[in-house]
């Protein structure tokens, strides 16, 4: 039988039910019941002692002897308890339904084999409703050892879809698939890695015959699940490279040299100079750059895409750099601008809120190459935007961008600019495996010099007085204050309350004409939040009361306290984006975290991991295990995720090694032509041609 049958045509499996498990489980074909796991198994290969017991077992099958049972009056009715024990101890088996017939049927002082649930209560343990066996009938039969559970939906259940039905089909299917389940692998990885046969894998990921066996079929599925997305993933880079043509800057010229000689502010920190080595071998290369570039908040990833850009200009491009938000595009621009202010470098920005004049005349410079450097927000994506020749094309904070507009920055040119995306959002290394795997990464570890961690602490709302009286102190020291509310989606209206309410308690706290206070939020005209932040910037206000809109980029040195309201309702990354605020200048910084005392344990987890570490990847990766990979930055959109066997979060290990075998494999044979890749061909193949799990940066 075909794999790609739809499951009707398993015994048992009528149309209806398809039609049931199709939409409560999205399982439609014979492969995807083949693929669809048990989330655990009832183990029966274990006998437990009754001294073993501990208070977390759940399931446990002891043999023992029932040498006592007795009716127990409670509240209301009463219950049967049977003593039973081994020759390590004893215990309870307790029923509260059909006593009588149980009573009955019991058997004192004979061997019996028990399963069941475990209680644990008062320091003694019980098995309510056990199942109970003879020993001398249990050894006449042959058993199931271990009982898979399927995961399932409440309308399965109520349509009588129950896990033993479940158990069946896959019985039925396997038994009639068995024998035609193709092997997907080549010898020489099978045997490097002593996989079992897809076959057994398969047979045993269902239906183990030990816990022994189990745990070769899951390394097996993993493994063939990961390597074959990295596969694809991997391929797909080494496409891009021999295939698709980039422009080449090989080139080092006087933009590049007079600015790095004459004009660079500060010396490149050790990662500032690889990544830059990383990025000039991209580009001179002659392959299309498709690079992201992590690196903390504050890790200099600016000047490298400045020197990155002067090495375009240099080569005879134009250059880009677009940014998710007007103030962060307005920044770069400041930033850049003057850094190149003595030079020719001509520079320029595009936000929504371009006067038509100035637009055209944008439009203009770029079309005739006079102009070398744009800088902007999406509004560098409209059509009118054309460039005589776009070198390459940078994207700030990658994540807030959909895989749409990406493409069309793309589509501007006859080749294909370089592109460099850069996040300060880290990304675990194996996650970026794989929703990055045919990307380039780059990364810079290292802040540059001088920075001072920023002291970070927790306080309950009961303490705001006192953080008040905290940040007095530090306006008086000639600093400035960022106070953030939490800005989301779903209550807005209500936020936006908060927000007002805290900006009023904090005009009555803060009065003028002693203290100056910016607002900045989501709803206010672009202009107004462009006015209320340059007062921030040039340090005529003290504080800035902002939702988040602040998070991206923006960059005032002399404020040096972050303090987040109501921090427990913001995720991880966006509280270490949040404090990445402050602690830009050479004083010492300081982010207060404030919460009501109600607090969920993920939440008290946010709060302790922020207030313990300042490592951005430290943090991602909490991030990552409480909220699970879909959660993380968007990568929901990356099909990558949707493992049915593996899990990015607990098997990075078989991840890596996955990867590896797919980079060795495609070295040596880069269209997987050879013989004794034949099967490992066909199933890509297959796989290719059914999958969406490019996570196309551009
Ligand atoms: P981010 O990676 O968050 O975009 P920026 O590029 O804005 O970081 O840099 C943060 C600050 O650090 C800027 O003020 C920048 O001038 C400064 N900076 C960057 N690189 C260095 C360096 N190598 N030495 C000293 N200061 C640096
Ligand atoms: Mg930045």
């Amino acid at each position: 039988m075909n794999l790609d049958y739809p499951i009707t045509y398993i015994k048992g499996i009528s149309v209806q039910r398809a039609t049931l498990l199709y939409k409560e489980l999205g399982i439609k074909s014979c492969n995807d019941l083949l693929n669809f796991f048990p989330f655990r198994y009832i183990d029966k290969t274990k006998f437990y002692q009754i001294k073993e017991l501990q208070p977390n077992t759940s399931e446990v099958q002891i043999v023992g002897k029932i040498t006592h049972v007795k009716s127990v009056a409670q509240k209301r009715g009463s219950r049967l308890v049977a003593t039973f024990q081994d020759d390590s101890g004893s215990m309870e088996l307790v029923w509260f339904k059909g006593q009588k017939w149980i009573k009955d049927s019991l058997k004192i002082n004979q061997p019996y084999v028990v399963y069941g649930k475990l209680n644990h209560f008062n320091g003694s343990f019980s098995i309510p409703h056990p199942e109970l066996e003879l020993v001398k009938e249990y050894k006449k039969k042959l058993q199931t050892k271990m009982q898979p559970v399927y995961p399932s939906t409440e309308k399965l259940t109520n349509a009588g879809v129950s896990n033993k039905l479940m158990r069946t089909y896959i019985q039925n299917l396997l038994q009639q698939v068995y024998d035609g389940i193709q092997e997907s692998l080549s010898t020489k990885i099978i045997d490097d890695f002593k996989l079992i046969h897809k076959r057994d894998a398969l047979l045993n990921a269902h239906f183990p015959k030990s816990q022994e066996y189990l745990a070769k079929a899951q390394y097996r599925l993993k493994f063939e699940e990961l390597f074959f997305i990295q596969l694809q993933l991997v391929r797909k880079k080494l496409i891009n490279k021999t295939k698709i043509k980039g422009f080449v800057f090989d080139h080092v010229g006087e933009c590049f040299n007079n600015f790095y000689n004459n004009h660079l502010p500060f010396q490149l920190t050790n990662a500032q100079k690889r990544v830059l080595k990383e990025i000039r071998k991209d580009v001179g290369s002659g392959a299309h750059m498709n690079r992201l570039l992590q690196g903390d908040v504050g890790s200099g990833k600016t000047i490298v895409a400045l020197l990155t850009m002067l090495l375009a200009i240099d080569n005879g491009f134009q250059a880009t750099i677009m940014a998710p938000t007007e103030i962060l595009a307005t920044q770069h621009f400041n930033a850049i601008s003057e850094l190149l202010q003595e030079t020719t470098i001509t520079v320029q920005l595009l936000t929504g809120s371009s006067k038509t004049k100035k637009r055209r005349a944008i439009h203009e410079a770029l079309e005739n190459g006079s102009l070398h450097i744009l800088i902007g927000t999406h509004a560098l994506l409209e059509d009118k935007v054309k460039f005589q020749n776009l070198g390459i094309a940078i994207i700030d904070e990658q994540h807030r961008f959909g895989v749409k507009q990406r493409a069309k920055l793309w589509s501007k040119n006859s080749l294909p600019p370089h592109i460099l995306v850069m996040t300060a959002t880290p990304i675990p290394r194996t996650l970026a495996m794989s929703v990055y795997g045919d990307l380039d990464i780059s990364v810079i570890d290292e802040l540059p010099p001088g920075r001072k961690e920023v002291k970070t602490v927790h306080r309950f709302d009961s303490n705001r007085l006192s953080v008040f009286k905290f940040l007095k102190d530090e306006i008086v020291k000639g600093r400035q204050v960022y106070v953030v509310y939490p800005l989301i989606q779903e209550s807005e209206a209500m936020d936006y309350k908060d927000l007002m309410d805290g900006y009023e308690s904090i005009s009555r706290e803060f009065p003028s004409p002693n203290y100056q206070i910016s607002i900045v939020h989501g709803k206010m005209k672009p202009a107004d939040k462009e006015y209320e932040m340059q007062r921030f910037v040039k340090g005529e206000t003290q504080i800035m009361v902002a939702t988040t809109v602040i998070e991206v980029g923006v960059n005032v040195p002399n404020a040096s306290v972050m303090v987040i309201e109501s921090a427990e309702r913001f995720g991880l990354s966006q509280l270490h984006q949040l404090r990445g605020r402050v602690g830009r200048g050479a004083d010492q910084s300081y982010c207060i975290l404030l919460s009501s005392y109600k607090l969920s344990e993920e939440a008290k987890t946010r709060l302790k991991t922020m207030t313990a570490t300042s490592d951005g990847f430290k943090i991602a990766e909490v991030d990552l295990k409480l909220r699970g990979p879909g959660n993380i930055m968007g990568t929901q959109q990356s099909g990558v995720l949707n493992l049915k066997i593996a899990d990015v979060v607990k098997d990075t290990n078989i991840l890596v090694v996955a990867r590896n075998t797919a980079i060795d494999l495609l070295q040596e044979d880069p269209n997987l032509s050879k013989k004794e890749n034949i099967l490992i061909n066909k199933a890509f193949a297959k796989m290719s041609s059914s999958s969406k799990i490019w996570s196309n940066i551009s």
